[in-house]
């Protein structure tokens, strides 16, 4: 979830819930989307898909994240959907917003993520 200025522009609420899977599993079947890119307060431009429809912004593409589509969680209309796993641009956060105990949170952009099958997962010392 993402508490950034930006978000809560773009939303029109609090905060934002994505879902980010790899670029190559994502595609759009019928209609047709517009297209707004803006910047991040990372610096990196993101370029937002809205269905020309209905004005939902379905998918976004993060610049800085370039094998990564990000899609609001909401699109799914699935109360089932897992919790966020971390919450960012916590300086950003309503203050009448309480976070989900032991959930990671990051003041501004979180470190990047290095996947399970990557070389640095397997270098000595190394983190996820
Ligand atoms: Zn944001």
């Amino acid at each position: 979830m993402c508490h950034c200025k930006d978000c809560q522009r773009r939303t029109g609420s609090a905060f934002s819930i994505a879902v980010f899977f790899a670029r190559e599993h994502v595609s759009i079947a019928g209609g047709s989307c517009a297209t707004f890119e803006r910047a991040s307060a990372t610096g990196f431009p993101v370029l937002f898909h809205f269905c020309v429809r209905c004005g939902s912004n379905v998918q976004w593409e993060p610049r800085r994240l370039p094998d990564l589509v990000g899609v609001g969680a909401g699109a799914f209309a699935d109360p089932s959907l897992a919790q966020p796993d971390q919450s960012v641009w916590t300086k950003d956060k309503h203050a009448w917003l309480t976070l989900p105990e032991g959930m990671p949170c990051f003041e501004t952009a979180p470190p990047p993520r290095v996947p399970p099958d990557s070389p640095e997962t397997t270098r000595p010392g190394a983190q996820r």
